[in-house]
Protein backbone atom coordinates (compact mmCIF):
# COMPACT_ATOMS: atom_id res chain seq x y z
CA UNK A 1 0.00 0.00 0.00
CA UNK A 2 0.98 3.52 -0.59
CA UNK A 3 1.82 5.69 2.71
CA UNK A 4 -1.59 7.84 1.41
CA UNK A 5 -3.73 5.00 0.65
CA UNK A 6 -2.41 3.58 4.22
CA UNK A 7 -3.67 6.32 5.54
CA UNK A 8 -7.10 6.59 4.26
CA UNK A 9 -7.34 3.02 5.35
CA UNK A 10 -6.39 3.69 8.80
CA UNK A 11 -8.46 6.73 9.12
CA UNK A 12 -11.34 4.34 7.61
CA UNK A 13 -10.68 1.60 10.55
CA UNK A 14 -9.97 4.09 13.17
CA UNK A 15 -13.90 5.26 12.43
CA UNK A 16 -15.33 2.43 12.74
CA UNK A 17 -13.72 0.62 15.48
CA UNK A 18 -12.05 3.53 17.89
CA UNK A 19 -14.01 5.16 20.58
CA UNK A 20 -11.78 8.70 21.49
CA UNK A 21 -11.62 9.99 24.49
CA UNK A 22 -12.66 13.84 25.28
CA UNK A 23 -13.77 14.07 21.40
CA UNK A 24 -16.86 14.68 19.90
CA UNK A 25 -17.76 11.57 19.14
CA UNK A 26 -20.17 12.71 16.14
CA UNK A 27 -17.70 14.58 14.50
CA UNK A 28 -14.84 12.64 14.60
CA UNK A 29 -17.46 9.54 12.88
CA UNK A 30 -18.13 11.66 10.42
CA UNK A 31 -14.42 13.43 10.19
CA UNK A 32 -11.80 10.80 11.13
CA UNK A 33 -8.92 11.55 12.73
CA UNK A 34 -6.83 14.65 12.37
CA UNK A 35 -3.57 12.99 12.86
CA UNK A 36 -2.73 9.77 12.96
CA UNK A 37 1.05 9.52 14.66
CA UNK A 38 3.37 6.68 14.04
CA UNK A 39 7.14 8.13 15.51
CA UNK A 40 8.49 10.66 17.17
CA UNK A 41 11.74 12.11 18.14
CA UNK A 42 12.66 14.57 20.17
CA UNK A 43 9.85 17.36 20.35
CA UNK A 44 8.92 16.34 16.53
CA UNK A 45 6.55 13.53 15.32
CA UNK A 46 5.70 12.08 12.26
CA UNK A 47 2.46 10.95 11.00
CA UNK A 48 2.08 7.92 8.77
CA UNK A 49 2.92 9.97 5.40
CA UNK A 50 6.25 10.90 7.01
CA UNK A 51 5.17 14.52 7.59
CA UNK A 52 6.66 16.01 10.61
CA UNK A 53 5.00 18.08 13.01
CA UNK A 54 6.21 19.63 16.27
CA UNK A 55 4.54 18.34 19.16
CA UNK A 56 3.95 21.80 21.15
CA UNK A 57 2.14 20.24 23.80
CA UNK A 58 4.13 17.37 24.72
CA UNK A 59 1.17 15.18 23.67
CA UNK A 60 -0.90 17.24 26.63
CA UNK A 61 2.08 17.70 29.49
CA UNK A 62 3.09 14.66 29.20
CA UNK A 63 6.34 13.92 26.88
CA UNK A 64 8.24 15.86 29.02
CA UNK A 65 11.83 13.98 27.88
CA UNK A 66 10.84 14.43 23.92
CA UNK A 67 9.73 11.31 21.89
CA UNK A 68 12.80 8.21 20.86
CA UNK A 69 14.68 8.74 24.00
CA UNK A 70 16.41 5.62 23.70
CA UNK A 71 17.79 5.16 27.68
CA UNK A 72 13.56 5.04 28.62
CA UNK A 73 12.85 2.47 25.83
CA UNK A 74 15.86 0.24 27.15
CA UNK A 75 15.16 0.73 30.81
CA UNK A 76 11.92 -0.50 29.83
CA UNK A 77 13.35 -3.26 28.06
CA UNK A 78 15.49 -4.70 30.38
CA UNK A 79 13.20 -4.73 33.23
CA UNK A 80 10.45 -6.64 30.91
CA UNK A 81 12.93 -8.86 30.44
CA UNK A 82 13.95 -9.94 34.21
CA UNK A 83 10.99 -9.50 35.46
CA UNK A 84 7.64 -8.58 33.79
CA UNK A 85 4.97 -7.77 36.71
CA UNK A 86 4.58 -8.50 40.76
CA UNK A 87 1.40 -8.03 42.21
CA UNK A 88 1.91 -5.42 44.90
CA UNK A 89 -1.43 -6.68 46.58
CA UNK A 90 -1.29 -8.13 49.97
CA UNK A 91 2.26 -6.47 51.01
CA UNK A 92 4.29 -7.64 48.37
CA UNK A 93 6.59 -5.92 47.12
CA UNK A 94 9.60 -5.63 44.40
CA UNK A 95 13.00 -4.12 44.14
CA UNK A 96 12.07 -1.13 41.57
CA UNK A 97 9.00 0.11 43.27
CA UNK A 98 10.58 0.19 46.52
CA UNK A 99 13.84 2.21 45.06
CA UNK A 100 11.38 4.90 43.45
CA UNK A 101 9.25 5.39 46.36
CA UNK A 102 12.36 6.33 47.79
CA UNK A 103 13.62 8.12 45.19
CA UNK A 104 10.25 9.91 45.39
CA UNK A 105 10.73 11.04 48.98
CA UNK A 106 14.26 12.88 48.01
CA UNK A 107 12.63 14.71 45.30
CA UNK A 108 9.50 15.81 47.04
CA UNK A 109 9.26 18.54 49.60
CA UNK A 110 8.72 18.49 53.52
CA UNK A 111 7.79 14.76 54.72
CA UNK A 112 5.71 14.02 51.71
CA UNK A 113 7.96 10.57 52.46
CA UNK A 114 5.23 7.96 51.88
CA UNK A 115 4.11 6.47 47.83
CA UNK A 116 0.89 4.97 46.77
CA UNK A 117 1.23 3.67 43.45
CA UNK A 118 -1.68 4.09 40.69
CA UNK A 119 -1.47 3.47 36.89
CA UNK A 120 -2.50 7.51 36.20
CA UNK A 121 -3.66 10.66 37.62
CA UNK A 122 -7.65 10.12 37.59
CA UNK A 123 -6.47 7.08 39.76
CA UNK A 124 -4.30 9.22 41.85
CA UNK A 125 -6.65 11.80 42.62
CA UNK A 126 -9.72 9.20 43.37
CA UNK A 127 -6.75 7.15 45.13
CA UNK A 128 -5.96 10.79 47.60
CA UNK A 129 -9.81 11.53 48.31
CA UNK A 130 -10.01 7.77 49.83
CA UNK A 131 -6.97 7.89 51.04
CA UNK A 132 -7.95 11.31 52.78
CA UNK A 133 -11.46 9.80 54.08
CA UNK A 134 -9.69 6.61 55.41
CA UNK A 135 -7.29 8.73 57.26
CA UNK A 136 -10.06 10.92 59.08
CA UNK A 137 -12.18 7.26 59.58
CA UNK A 138 -9.14 6.21 61.51
CA UNK A 139 -8.65 9.57 63.49
CA UNK A 140 -12.09 9.41 64.74
CA UNK A 141 -13.98 11.82 62.48
CA UNK A 142 -15.72 9.71 60.28
CA UNK A 143 -17.47 12.71 58.75
CA UNK A 144 -14.99 14.74 57.16
CA UNK A 145 -16.04 12.96 53.84
CA UNK A 146 -16.33 15.92 51.42
CA UNK A 147 -14.01 17.17 48.99
CA UNK A 148 -13.83 20.85 48.06
CA UNK A 149 -11.85 21.87 44.19
CA UNK A 150 -11.92 24.54 42.41
CA UNK A 151 -13.88 25.64 39.54
CA UNK A 152 -11.49 24.71 36.05
CA UNK A 153 -9.82 21.92 38.20
CA UNK A 154 -9.19 19.11 36.11
CA UNK A 155 -8.03 16.11 38.10
CA UNK A 156 -9.45 13.42 35.48
CA UNK A 157 -12.19 11.31 34.63
CA UNK A 158 -13.04 8.43 37.35
CA UNK A 159 -16.23 9.06 39.19
CA UNK A 160 -13.67 10.62 41.93
CA UNK A 161 -11.55 12.93 39.81
CA UNK A 162 -14.38 14.11 37.68
CA UNK A 163 -16.48 15.26 40.18
CA UNK A 164 -13.51 17.16 41.89
CA UNK A 165 -12.99 18.62 38.29
CA UNK A 166 -14.19 22.15 37.85
CA UNK A 167 -15.27 21.79 34.37
CA UNK A 168 -19.21 20.71 34.58
CA UNK A 169 -18.94 19.46 31.15
CA UNK A 170 -17.21 16.37 32.17
CA UNK A 171 -19.85 15.47 35.13
CA UNK A 172 -22.94 16.76 33.71
CA UNK A 173 -22.81 14.72 30.25
CA UNK A 174 -24.07 11.41 32.02
CA UNK A 175 -24.75 12.99 35.73
CA UNK A 176 -21.75 11.61 36.88
CA UNK A 177 -20.80 13.89 40.44
CA UNK A 178 -20.73 11.69 43.62
CA UNK A 179 -21.77 13.60 46.47
CA UNK A 180 -19.91 15.51 49.08
CA UNK A 181 -17.77 17.22 45.86
CA UNK A 182 -17.67 21.18 45.88
CA UNK A 183 -16.72 23.60 43.82
CA UNK A 184 -14.80 26.86 44.80
CA UNK A 185 -14.46 29.96 43.17
CA UNK A 186 -10.75 29.06 40.98
CA UNK A 187 -8.01 31.17 42.43
CA UNK A 188 -8.42 34.77 40.45
CA UNK A 189 -9.93 35.71 43.44
CA UNK A 190 -8.43 37.00 46.20
CA UNK A 191 -10.96 35.99 49.06
CA UNK A 192 -8.44 32.66 50.10
CA UNK A 193 -6.54 35.93 51.16
CA UNK A 194 -8.75 36.87 54.20
CA UNK A 195 -10.39 39.35 52.48
CA UNK A 196 -13.83 39.02 52.90
CA UNK A 197 -15.00 42.01 50.94
CA UNK A 198 -13.93 40.45 48.16
CA UNK A 199 -17.22 40.51 45.74
CA UNK A 200 -16.75 36.60 45.00
CA UNK A 201 -16.54 36.11 48.73
CA UNK A 202 -19.44 33.81 47.94
CA UNK A 203 -18.18 30.16 46.94
CA UNK A 204 -15.04 31.08 47.75
CA UNK A 205 -13.19 27.63 49.66
CA UNK A 206 -13.42 29.34 52.72
CA UNK A 207 -16.75 30.40 52.45
CA UNK A 208 -17.61 26.71 51.57
CA UNK A 209 -15.98 25.27 54.90
CA UNK A 210 -17.75 27.82 57.01
CA UNK A 211 -21.03 26.97 55.32
CA UNK A 212 -20.61 22.95 55.73
CA UNK A 213 -18.86 23.06 58.77
CA UNK A 214 -14.78 21.94 58.96
CA UNK A 215 -15.71 19.17 60.72
CA UNK A 216 -17.15 17.65 57.58
CA UNK A 217 -14.73 18.69 55.05
CA UNK A 218 -11.88 15.77 54.67
CA UNK A 219 -9.29 17.83 52.26
CA UNK A 220 -9.29 20.85 49.48
CA UNK A 221 -7.67 19.89 46.09
CA UNK A 222 -6.48 21.45 43.86
CA UNK A 223 -3.76 22.09 40.76
CA UNK A 224 -0.45 24.60 41.61
CA UNK A 225 -1.28 25.55 38.24
CA UNK A 226 -4.40 24.89 36.64
CA UNK A 227 -3.83 23.29 33.49
CA UNK A 228 -6.15 21.92 31.07
CA UNK A 229 -8.65 24.34 32.57
CA UNK A 230 -6.79 27.54 30.67
CA UNK A 231 -3.45 27.41 32.44
CA UNK A 232 -3.85 29.71 35.38
CA UNK A 233 -1.21 30.64 37.72
CA UNK A 234 -2.54 31.72 41.03
CA UNK A 235 -2.05 34.57 42.42
CA UNK A 236 0.84 35.32 44.99
CA UNK A 237 0.28 34.49 47.92
CA UNK A 238 -2.72 32.44 46.95
CA UNK A 239 -0.97 28.95 47.89
CA UNK A 240 0.08 30.00 50.91
CA UNK A 241 -3.31 31.11 51.86
CA UNK A 242 -5.04 27.90 50.95
CA UNK A 243 -2.22 25.71 53.40
CA UNK A 244 -3.06 28.36 56.42
CA UNK A 245 -6.77 27.74 56.00
CA UNK A 246 -6.43 24.03 55.47
CA UNK A 247 -4.02 24.51 58.78
CA UNK A 248 -6.56 26.86 60.83
CA UNK A 249 -9.61 23.88 60.07
CA UNK A 250 -6.84 20.92 60.06
CA UNK A 251 -8.07 20.00 56.33
CA UNK A 252 -6.06 18.31 54.26
CA UNK A 253 -4.59 20.08 51.57
CA UNK A 254 -3.99 17.49 47.86
CA UNK A 255 -2.31 19.26 45.41
CA UNK A 256 -2.46 17.59 41.56
CA UNK A 257 1.01 17.87 40.68
CA UNK A 258 0.05 15.78 37.48
CA UNK A 259 0.75 18.60 34.95
CA UNK A 260 3.26 20.37 37.14
CA UNK A 261 5.23 17.46 38.48
CA UNK A 262 8.90 16.53 37.78
CA UNK A 263 10.21 20.11 36.25
CA UNK A 264 7.29 21.51 33.90
CA UNK A 265 7.02 24.96 35.98
CA UNK A 266 10.77 25.30 36.05
CA UNK A 267 10.83 24.17 39.38
CA UNK A 268 11.16 20.42 40.46
CA UNK A 269 7.04 21.00 41.48
CA UNK A 270 4.53 23.36 41.24
CA UNK A 271 4.33 23.94 44.74
CA UNK A 272 8.16 24.39 45.03
CA UNK A 273 7.30 28.06 42.92
CA UNK A 274 5.28 29.21 46.27
CA UNK A 275 7.19 27.02 48.93
CA UNK A 276 4.05 25.44 50.17
CA UNK A 277 4.24 21.62 51.62
CA UNK A 278 0.53 19.81 51.25
CA UNK A 279 -0.13 17.08 52.95
CA UNK A 280 -0.57 14.57 49.85
CA UNK A 281 0.17 15.07 46.31
CA UNK A 282 -0.55 12.94 43.15
CA UNK A 283 1.36 12.60 40.25
CA UNK A 284 1.63 10.98 36.70
CA UNK A 285 2.40 11.76 32.98
CA UNK A 286 5.79 13.12 34.30
CA UNK A 287 6.89 11.08 36.30
CA UNK A 288 7.76 8.56 33.43
CA UNK A 289 7.42 11.60 30.54
CA UNK A 290 4.90 9.74 29.25
CA UNK A 291 6.98 5.73 28.23
CA UNK A 292 5.15 4.07 30.74
CA UNK A 293 1.01 4.22 32.39
CA UNK A 294 2.20 5.50 36.18
CA UNK A 295 1.02 7.50 38.57
CA UNK A 296 1.35 8.05 42.97
CA UNK A 297 -0.09 9.60 45.67
CA UNK A 298 2.76 10.63 47.71
CA UNK A 299 1.84 11.53 51.24
CA UNK A 300 3.27 12.74 54.57
CA UNK A 301 4.22 10.53 56.87
CA UNK A 302 1.71 11.41 59.18
CA UNK A 303 -0.67 10.20 57.01
CA UNK A 304 1.07 6.61 57.25
CA UNK A 305 1.21 7.52 60.73
CA UNK A 306 -1.87 7.03 61.61
CA UNK A 307 -3.19 4.59 58.88
CA UNK A 308 -1.39 2.24 61.07
CA UNK A 309 -3.13 2.31 63.92
CA UNK A 310 -5.68 0.70 62.24
CA UNK A 311 -6.15 -3.31 62.18
CA UNK A 312 -8.71 -2.63 58.69
CA UNK A 313 -7.87 -3.84 55.61
CA UNK A 314 -6.84 -1.02 52.85
CA UNK A 315 -9.39 -2.00 50.40
CA UNK A 316 -8.44 0.08 47.20
CA UNK A 317 -5.43 -0.44 44.60
CA UNK A 318 -5.04 -1.78 41.15
CA UNK A 319 -3.67 -4.55 39.78
CA UNK A 320 -0.84 -2.53 37.84
CA UNK A 321 -0.27 -0.33 40.43
CA UNK A 322 3.97 0.39 40.71
CA UNK A 323 3.96 -2.10 37.78
CA UNK A 324 8.12 -3.24 37.55
CA UNK A 325 8.20 -2.02 33.70
CA UNK A 326 6.66 2.03 34.66
CA UNK A 327 8.71 1.77 38.07
CA UNK A 328 11.69 1.10 36.02
CA UNK A 329 11.16 3.73 33.60
CA UNK A 330 10.33 6.18 36.26
CA UNK A 331 13.58 5.62 37.84
CA UNK A 332 15.61 5.85 34.56
CA UNK A 333 13.10 8.54 33.77
CA UNK A 334 14.82 11.18 37.08
CA UNK A 335 18.07 10.04 36.73
CA UNK A 336 17.87 12.06 33.32
CA UNK A 337 15.90 14.38 34.45
CA UNK A 338 18.49 15.12 37.22
CA UNK A 339 21.55 14.64 35.33
CA UNK A 340 20.79 16.58 32.20
CA UNK A 341 19.54 19.80 34.16
CA UNK A 342 15.92 19.18 32.54
CA UNK A 343 14.18 21.09 35.19
CA UNK A 344 16.91 24.42 34.50
CA UNK A 345 16.43 24.07 30.90
CA UNK A 346 12.91 24.54 31.55
CA UNK A 347 13.31 27.37 33.48
CA UNK A 348 15.98 29.11 30.94
CA UNK A 349 13.99 28.14 28.29
CA UNK A 350 11.24 30.54 30.40
CA UNK A 351 12.61 33.56 29.59
CA UNK A 352 12.31 32.97 25.42
CA UNK A 353 9.45 31.87 25.72
CA UNK A 354 7.83 34.63 27.41
CA UNK A 355 9.95 37.32 25.20
CA UNK A 356 8.36 35.40 21.98
CA UNK A 357 4.47 35.41 23.68
CA UNK A 358 5.47 39.24 24.65
CA UNK A 359 6.10 39.59 20.66
CA UNK A 360 3.33 38.22 19.57
CA UNK A 361 0.71 40.46 21.81
CA UNK A 362 2.65 43.62 20.63
CA UNK A 363 2.22 42.68 17.17
CA UNK A 364 -0.79 41.01 16.85
CA UNK A 365 -4.18 43.06 17.64
CA UNK A 366 -6.22 39.73 18.82
CA UNK A 367 -3.69 38.49 21.39
CA UNK A 368 -3.49 38.77 25.26
CA UNK A 369 -2.90 37.35 28.30
CA UNK A 370 0.00 35.71 27.52
CA UNK A 371 1.59 33.69 30.26
CA UNK A 372 4.49 31.33 30.90
CA UNK A 373 6.12 29.50 34.18
CA UNK A 374 8.41 26.90 33.41
CA UNK A 375 7.44 25.72 30.05
CA UNK A 376 3.74 25.76 31.10
CA UNK A 377 2.61 28.59 29.00
CA UNK A 378 -0.60 30.31 27.26
CA UNK A 379 -2.11 33.28 25.33
CA UNK A 380 -5.43 34.14 24.92
CA UNK A 381 -7.80 36.11 21.99
CA UNK A 382 -10.20 38.61 22.34
CA UNK A 383 -11.90 40.44 19.53
CA UNK A 384 -10.70 43.81 21.23
CA UNK A 385 -8.31 43.23 24.24
CA UNK A 386 -7.96 46.79 24.78
CA UNK A 387 -12.11 46.99 25.65
CA UNK A 388 -12.18 43.15 27.02
CA UNK A 389 -14.87 42.47 23.99
CA UNK A 390 -14.44 38.56 23.11
CA UNK A 391 -15.05 36.72 20.37
CA UNK A 392 -18.54 35.27 19.50
CA UNK A 393 -18.05 31.63 21.23
CA UNK A 394 -19.47 30.41 18.42
CA UNK A 395 -16.88 31.91 15.99
CA UNK A 396 -14.37 29.62 17.74
CA UNK A 397 -11.59 31.58 17.76
CA UNK A 398 -9.02 29.76 19.42
CA UNK A 399 -9.62 26.57 17.15
CA UNK A 400 -9.45 28.41 14.15
CA UNK A 401 -6.05 29.89 15.17
CA UNK A 402 -5.02 25.80 16.33
CA UNK A 403 -5.86 24.93 13.09
CA UNK A 404 -3.70 27.77 11.17
CA UNK A 405 -0.78 26.54 12.94
CA UNK A 406 -1.40 22.70 12.42
CA UNK A 407 -1.39 23.71 8.75
CA UNK A 408 2.23 24.84 9.25
CA UNK A 409 3.09 21.76 11.24
CA UNK A 410 2.75 22.74 14.93
CA UNK A 411 0.41 20.94 17.24
CA UNK A 412 -1.29 23.17 20.27
CA UNK A 413 -4.44 22.97 21.98
CA UNK A 414 -6.75 25.22 23.14
CA UNK A 415 -9.34 25.99 26.44
CA UNK A 416 -12.11 27.32 25.77
CA UNK A 417 -14.27 26.95 28.49
CA UNK A 418 -16.76 29.79 29.68
CA UNK A 419 -15.93 31.68 26.29
CA UNK A 420 -12.32 31.78 26.40
CA UNK A 421 -10.21 31.16 24.04
CA UNK A 422 -7.25 29.95 25.07
CA UNK A 423 -4.51 28.66 23.39
CA UNK A 424 -1.69 26.77 25.09
CA UNK A 425 1.65 25.81 24.58
CA UNK A 426 4.07 23.15 26.29
CA UNK A 427 7.11 21.45 24.51
CA UNK A 428 8.99 19.17 25.84
CA UNK A 429 11.28 20.23 28.55
CA UNK A 430 14.31 19.01 26.34
CA UNK A 431 13.48 21.68 23.98
CA UNK A 432 16.26 24.27 23.07
CA UNK A 433 16.48 28.10 22.04
CA UNK A 434 15.90 27.90 18.21
CA UNK A 435 13.28 25.32 19.16
CA UNK A 436 11.42 27.94 20.90
CA UNK A 437 11.84 30.63 18.44
CA UNK A 438 10.46 28.34 15.75
CA UNK A 439 7.39 27.71 17.74
CA UNK A 440 6.79 31.54 17.89
CA UNK A 441 7.65 32.17 14.29
CA UNK A 442 5.39 29.34 13.43
CA UNK A 443 2.35 31.12 15.93
CA UNK A 444 3.35 33.83 14.56
CA UNK A 445 2.68 33.48 10.72
CA UNK A 446 -1.15 31.48 12.32
CA UNK A 447 -1.98 34.65 13.51
CA UNK A 448 -1.17 36.82 10.94
CA UNK A 449 -3.31 34.68 8.39
CA UNK A 450 -5.76 34.25 11.24
CA UNK A 451 -6.19 37.94 11.31
CA UNK A 452 -6.22 38.55 7.64
CA UNK A 453 -9.14 36.52 7.69
CA UNK A 454 -11.13 38.43 10.23
CA UNK A 455 -10.33 41.52 8.02
N1 LIG B 1 -4.92 15.84 36.91
C1 LIG B 1 -4.47 16.74 36.03
C2 LIG B 1 -4.01 18.08 36.53
C3 LIG B 1 -4.42 16.42 34.68
O1 LIG B 1 -4.00 17.34 33.79
C4 LIG B 1 -4.83 15.15 34.25
C5 LIG B 1 -4.76 14.72 32.79
N2 LIG B 1 -4.70 15.70 31.85
C6 LIG B 1 -5.32 14.25 35.21
C7 LIG B 1 -5.33 14.63 36.52
C8 LIG B 1 -5.83 12.89 34.81
O2 LIG B 1 -4.78 12.06 34.50
P1 LIG B 1 -5.05 10.71 33.67
O3 LIG B 1 -5.56 11.14 32.33
O4 LIG B 1 -3.69 10.07 33.62
O5 LIG B 1 -6.02 9.89 34.41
Amino acid sequence: LSTKNRMKELAELDKKHYLHPTTPVKAHFEQGPPIIVSEGKGIYIKDVNGEEYIDGMSMLWNVNLGHGQKELAQAAQEQMSKLAYSSSFFGNSHERAIELAEKLATLTPGDLNVVFYTSGGSESNDSAFKLARYYWKVKGEPNRTKIIGLERAYHGTTLGATSATGMTEFQNFVNAKAPDFFHAKAHQTNCELGDKSDPNYEGCIRDIVEKEGPETIAAVVLEPVQGAGGVFFPPEGYLQAVRKLCDEFGILMITDEVITGFGRTGKMFGVNNWDVVPDLMTVAKGITSGYSQLGAVIMKEKIRDELVKSDDVLFHGFTYSGHPTACAVALKNLEIIERDNIVANAKNMEAVLKEGLKYLEEKHKTVTKTRALGLLAAFELYEDPESGKRFDPSFLAAHKLVDECFDRKLILRTAEWDGDNIIAIAPALIVNKQEVENIISIIDDSLTAFEKKLG
